[in-house]
């Protein structure tokens, strides 16, 4: 085992300290949780897949112009990335109803909204990450108005590129979590994408079937939550038919049936 210092360990990444100063490693464990981690439990390969989509889709994103934490994947699970300071807000856009939102106003699950929403919620795993309003960020300082500016469109942006990309694999893109850093030149500081993207915080429904291809499969016991990531993966042409997330032989054909049994929600 190395002996680098570990600087963090959440819910589904360890942070380690990265070779040059100003660099992190993103360590991603195949752990997940749910419901604030009440529910905890595995995806077999998660970790292997996840690092592969967020490398993707974060190389994708900065060639559209949109600067980002990402420097490069050094292994199966690992990403070399920038060290920022995390602005402590998730920034959850929504494109169809489905999650809290319909829990908290009464909403039927894949309703499309109305026009695309985004909604802040404060990181604090203690108080269960509530929802707050723009106006609170800026009364507590967690970030400047210039800040949340870049943000705000940042995430737009980003929103509109995925629903692209995601439309052209035949997957919906329902909603999504976006984390940002801070990133220091002397005094100056920016705002850039951190954290990652890969169906642990996005909702991706298939276009044709509704079935989803994300963490709701583990938060509601749906099961086939492996090949779930695994067709997201495949589908982006990131996993071949037969390599699975451990390089064993594997046929998603024969796992599919796990994928069914999703309840059809309405047009
Ligand atoms: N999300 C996330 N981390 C969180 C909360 C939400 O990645 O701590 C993602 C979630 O996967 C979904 C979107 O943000 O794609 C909206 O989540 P929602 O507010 O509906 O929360 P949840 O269903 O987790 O209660």
């Amino acid at each position: 085992m190395s002996r680098r210092r570990q600087i963090y360990e959440g819910k589904a990444k360890i942070l380690y300290e990265g070779p040059e100063p100003g660099t992190i490693i993103q360590y991603f464990k195949d752990d997940a949780t749910a419901f604030n981690a009440q529910k905890r439990g595995t995806i077999n390969g998660k970790g292997v897949i996840n690092n592969r989509i967020s490398e993707y889709v974060f190389t994708r994103l900065s060639h559209i112009g949109i600067p980002t934490h990402f420097i490069r994947r050094l292994n199966m699970r690992e990403q070399l990335v920038r060290q920022v300071e995390i602005v402590p807000i998730e920034v959850v856009v929504r494109n169809v109803a489905a999650g809290s939102i319909c829990k908290r106003l009464g909403l039927e699950e894949g309703e499309p909204l109305p026009h695309t929403l985004i909604e802040y919620c404060y990181k604090d795993d203690a108080l269960g990450d509530p929802l707050i309003a723009e106006e609170h960020i800026a009364c507590f300082g967690w970030a400047s108005n210039e800040e949340m500016q870049d943000i705000a469109s940042m995430a737009i942006r980003v929103n509109d590129f995925l629903s692209g990309m995601f439309a052209a694999i035949n997957i919906r893109l329902i909603d999504f979590k976006l984390e940002f850093g801070r990133l220091y030149d002397g005094d100056y500081s920016r705002v850039i994408l951190a954290d990652e993207i890969s169906p642990d915080g996005c909702r991706l429904w298939d276009m044709t079937t509704n079935e989803k291809l994300d963490k709701d499969r583990f938060r509601r016991d749906l099961g086939g939550e492996e090949e779930a990531y695994q067709e997201v993966a495949r589908r982006l042409g990131l996993l071949q038919n037969d390599e699975s997330a451990q390089g064993e032989v594997f046929d998603l054909s024969s796992h599919r049936s796990k994928l069914r049994g999703t309840p059809k929600p309405k047009k």
